[in-house]
């Protein structure tokens, strides 16, 4: 009957899950839906599709879990956007998508915000929020923004303008000092930015009308999220600085727990704040695309299991998918450089593995550089994680243990945040 179980979840670039973990951070339970198809005129109407995956994963939730969760928590894509009637918070506007492009509102933004801040990229939160306010003009109803997580987050608890440091990077948050920049303080439309939070804080209780209609627990508390890929490092569990995830997918991605924070736009480099510690990330062009375009899954996992891990291979290239590196080699013509290309098949994928994997050092290497905390056990996750061989050999290039994390879902992060939540309940 004591149970506490905590409701993670994730809203990603293709689709939506749940999971829930008990006391423990054992998996209870766990789905995925896909996001249907509205239209509305020509456009996809990502908010109601938003809601319905939102309402349908909760009718997943098993009935006899439901009474027991205690908390909630929602991670979505970072720098989605939505603006909403502060009164009713109904989307006054199609939502912005976390990577839509709003370089109309570039050079305003530049001109405000210090040079090369986040803020200054076409896909930033603050240029959709731009954008939208000059496009609007003087007609404008009372607004706020939400992030992707915040708005499906107010869906569960009814309070409004609440957001995680997170979520708010983009807008141009300050997560050090813990507010709003005085550039941004004196903008026109300061007054539609959220309160802010940090990830995993208790926001109010989940709304009786949801509490009765599907059967969760009266004081179930739904707290402040967090992004999908920062959802993600969480799932793996590296709490500890110095301990890093990297993400072999169709690129190459780490991310470093670190006691330091570590800004530098040559290279892509940024920080986000988790608790007293950053998470350090920059992502690399190399990756699981190139290897996608040289052989098939079944062809990578047969090959890549008659490679001898222990043998060094002398095999230098820089695989790439086309011209152009940002991290950890600032230089948007780099050439890919993936021959010459040995007779044999496995000597091959066996320096292409090994060139990634020194890619992967030398990116660890020039965190540290930067100022970031020494890299001491690396996790793994993403398509490229199930190579056992790859990781033998990323071990010995690395010099650090490696493995694959054990949990990788962006849902059960969430769940994580979920929990932390609980522990501070105020309410
Ligand atoms: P993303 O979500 O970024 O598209 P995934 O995490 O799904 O990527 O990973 C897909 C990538 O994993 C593909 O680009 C593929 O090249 C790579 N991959 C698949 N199987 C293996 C394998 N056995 N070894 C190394 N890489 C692999």
């Amino acid at each position: 009957e004591g149970e506490r179980l905590y409701l993670g979840l994730d809203f990603g670039t293709s689709g939506a899950r749940f999971a829930i973990i008990d006391r423990d951070g054992t998996v209870q339970a766990e789905a995925k839906r896909e996001y249907p198809l509205y239209l509305s005129g020509e456009l996809h109407d990502w908010v109601r599709s938003w809601k319905e995956t939102l309402f349908s994963l909760l009718e997943d939730v098993p009935l006899d879990l439901r009474k027991h969760v205690v908390s909630i928590s929602i991670d979505g894509t970072s720098a989605t956007t939505i603006i909403v009637d502060s009164y009713t918070g109904e989307p006054l506007w199609r939502p912005f998508l976390y990577n839509e492009s709003c370089s109309d509102a570039l050079p305003l933004v530049k001109s405000i915000a210090p040079p090369n801040h986040t803020v200054c990229t076409g896909s930033s939160t603050l240029c959709k929020l731009v954008s939208w306010w000059n496009l609007v003009g003087s007609d404008k109803k009372p607004a706020l923004l939400l992030h992707q997580a915040d708005w499906l987050l107010w869906l569960l608890h009814g309070k409004l303008g609440v957001t995680d440091y997170n979520n708010a990077l983009k807008v141009g948050y300050d997560p050090e000092v813990d507010s709003y920049p005085s550039w941004l303080v004196c903008q026109p439309y300061y007054h539609l930015l959220p309160s802010v939070l940090a990830p995993g804080t208790p926001i109010a209780c989940l709304k009786d009308e949801i509490v009765n209609k599907y059967g969760f627990q009266k004081d179930c508390v739904v707290c402040t999220g967090t992004t999908d890929s920062i959802a993600a490092f969480l799932a793996a569990r590296a709490s500890q600085p110095g301990k890093a995830v990297t993400s072999l997918g169709s690129t190459l991605a780490i991310k470093l727990l670190s006691n330091t924070r570590i800004e530098d736009s040559r290279f892509g480099v940024y920080s986000h704040r988790l608790d007293d510690k950053w998470l350090v990330g920059g992502a690399s062009n190399t990756g699981g695309a190139i290897l996608r375009q040289l052989f098939t899954d079944d062809q990578l996992q047969k090959l890549s299991e008659q490679i001898n891990p222990s043998q060094t291979s002398l095999l230098d290239y820089y695989p790439l998918p086309k011209a152009g590196e940002r991290f950890p080699v600032a230089d948007p013509n780099l050439a890919p450089r993936i021959h010459p290309r040995p007779e044999n098949d496995v000597e091959y994928l066996h320096g292409i593995l090994e060139s990634i994997a020194r890619i992967e050092a030398k990116a660890y290497g020039l965190l540290k550089e930067l100022g970031a905390s020494q890299v001491e056990e690396v996790f793994t996750a993403g398509g490229g994680a199930k190579n056992e061989n790859w990781i033998k050999i990323r071990e010995r290039v690395l010099g650090l243990p490696v493995s694959r994390a054990n949990q990788t879902e962006a849902a059960y992060g969430a769940a994580l945040l979920a929990k932390k939540g609980d522990q501070q309940n105020i309410f």
